[in-house]
C-alpha cells in the first residue's frame, strides 16, 4: 500500500533519538542530553506575551497563505539590515517551520532524475526530502582536513548538466563548520551561470564563536536571482515548537512555492506568526544565548580533548560538536547506543549525516550535565 517513494524513506535519527532521550528522563533516569536538536532555553517571555495577546485579539484564522505582511515585512527589513539581502516583502513566504521552507522550495524546483548536490556530513532530512522529490542524490564528501567545507573544486567535479539543486547549510548541522565571504564567493563562482538554484541554510546565523561574521550567500554577487534562503525562529529564539520558520527568494520563484503552500498547509500557524513579529524586532536576546553556548563548546570542547578515543572538532556555529570515534574501534551506531545504554549519554550517530565513524554531541544542555557528560564518555572510552 505504501507508495515507492515514501518506501524508499529512512526515519529521522535525530527525531528518534531526542525523543527517546526525553522519555528516559520523564521516566526519571538520570540521562546527559547530547541529542538535543533545540536549545534548553524556555522561549522568551516577551514572546509568550505576545502570543497569549493575539489568541485574546482574534488572531486566530487563516493568514494569507505566504504569511501576515507584517510579518513577512519584519522579516524583510531584518534581512535587508542585517544580512545585506535585497529582498523585497513579496519575495518572502512564512512556513510551518524552516524544515517546511526547505520542502516546498525542493518540490518546487525537482523534477524526477534531477540531481541535487548534497555536502556530507549533512542534516538527516535533506536527502529523504530529495527522495520524495524523485530526485537523484549527489552526496560530496568533505574532508575533517578543510574543517568539512564544500569548496569551488570538489563542487566543479560534482556538477554535471542533470545538477538542479545546491543545498548548502551553515553554521553546519552537524559539523558546526561556517564559511567565510572569500569561501562562499568562490562557491558562488563555481555555480553562477549553471543553472543550479542555491538552497542556503541558515537558520543557525545567530549562533557563530569567536568573532566569525555570518554572511548570506545570496549576498554575493548576483546570487539572489538564484538562491532560496532558509531562515526560522526554532534556533535564534528557542521557538521549535511554534513551527515557524522562512524562506526568501528572487520574486520570480515565489508564486510558485505558493502554491505549493496553498494546496499543502495553507499558512503557518496565526498565533505563531504573532509571536514571532514579537521576535524578529528583538537584537538582544539571541546574543545572550549565543554567549552561553560558547561558553558551553569550549567546556565540551576542552573537556573531551583530553579524552583519548575521541577526537572533537571545535565548531565555528550552532550548538553541535562533531567527534570522530574511529580509534573506539566501534560503529557509530554502537559507539552511541552503548553510551546510552550502559552510561547514560545520549548522542546521535553520524551514519545518518552520512559520516560514519563519528557521532554529533549537543551542547544544548546544561553546563553541569556537560562535566557529567564528559566524566560519562571517559568512562565508557576508557573500558573500550
Ligand atoms: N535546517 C537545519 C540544518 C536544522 O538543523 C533544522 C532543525 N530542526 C531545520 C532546518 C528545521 O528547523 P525548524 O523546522 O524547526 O524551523
Ligand atoms: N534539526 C534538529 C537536529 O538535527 C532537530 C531535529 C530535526 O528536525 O532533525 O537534531
Amino acid at each position: 500500500m505504501i507508495s515507492s517513494r515514501v518506501a524508499l524513506l529512512s526515519s529521522s535519527s535525530t527525531l528518534k533519538i531526542t525523543a527517546l532521550t526525553k522519555k528516559l528522563k520523564k521516566e526519571g533516569k538520570d540521562v546527559v542530553n547530547f541529542a538535543a536538536g533545540e536549545p534548553d532555553f524556555d522561549t522568551p517571555a516577551f514572546i509568550k506575551e505576545k502570543a497569549k495577546l493575539a489568541i485574546d485579539q482574534g488572531s486566530t484564522k487563516y493568514t494569507p497563505s505566504a504569511g501576515t505582511n507584517e510579518l513577512r515585512e519584519a522579516i524583510c527589513r531584518k534581512l535587508k539590515e542585517e544580512n545585506n539581502i535585497l529582498c523585497e516583502a513579496s519575495g518572502i513566504i512564512v512556513t510551518s517551520g524552516a524544515k517546511y521552507a526547505i520542502f516546498a522550495a525542493m518540490i518546487t524546483f525537482l523534477n524526477k532524475g534531477d540531481e541535487v548536490l548534497i555536502p556530507s556530513p549533512f542534516w538527516v532530512s535533506y536527502p529523504e526530502m530529495a527522495k520524495l522529490c524523485g530526485a537523484k542524490i549527489k552526496i560530496i564528501k568533505t574532508k575533517a582536513k578543510d574543517g568539512f567545507k564544500l569548496n569551488a573544486d570538489l563542487l566543479s567535479r560534482a556538477i554535471s548538466k542533470k545538477t538542479k539543486l545546491l543545498i548548502l547549510n551553515y553554521p553546519s548541522n552537524p559539523t558546526g563548520a561556517t564559511y567565510s565571504e572569500e569561501e562562499l564567493k568562490a562557491i558562488y563562482n563555481a555555480v553562477k551561470d549553471k543553472n543550479i538554484v542555491v538552497l542556503s541554510d541558515e537558520i543557525y546565523e545567530i549562533l557563530t564563536y569567536d568573532g566569525a561574521k555570518h554572511i548570506s550567500f545570496a549576498s554575493i554577487g548576483d546570487a539572489h536571482k538564484f538562491t532560496v534562503t532558509i531562515n526560522g525562529f526554532s534556533k535564534s529564539f528557542s521557538m521549535t515548537g511554534w513551527r515557524l520558520g522562512y524562506l526568501e527568494t528572487a520574486p520570480n520563484f515565489i508564486e510558485a512555492i505558493s502554491k505549493v503552500i496553498d494546496h499543502t498547509t495553507s499558512c503557518a500557524s496565526s498565533v505563531s506568526q504573532a509571536a514571532g513579529l514579537a521576535a524578529i524586532e528583538d537584537k538582544k536576546w539571541p546574543q545572550t544565548m549565543r554567549a552561553e553556548f560558547e561558553a558551553r563548546r569550549n567546556m565540551l570542547f576542552n573537556g573531551l580533548s583530553r579524552l583519548k578515543k575521541i577526537k572533537p572538532f571545535k565548531p565555528s556555529g550552532t550548538f553541535y560538536m562533531f567527534c570522530d570515534i574511529k580509534k573506539s574501534g566501534l560503529s557509530s551506531v554502537d559507539f552511541s547506543s552503548n553510551l546510552l545504554d550502559k552510561h547514560l549519554v545520549s548522542t546521535i550517530p553520524a551514519d545518518s549525516f552520512g559520516a560514519e565513524g563519528f557521532i554529533r554531541l549537543s551542547f544544548a544542555t546544561s553546563a553541569q550535565d556537560i562535566e557529567k557528560g564528559i566524566k560519562r564518555i571517559e568512562d565508557f572510552t576508557r573500558g573500550l
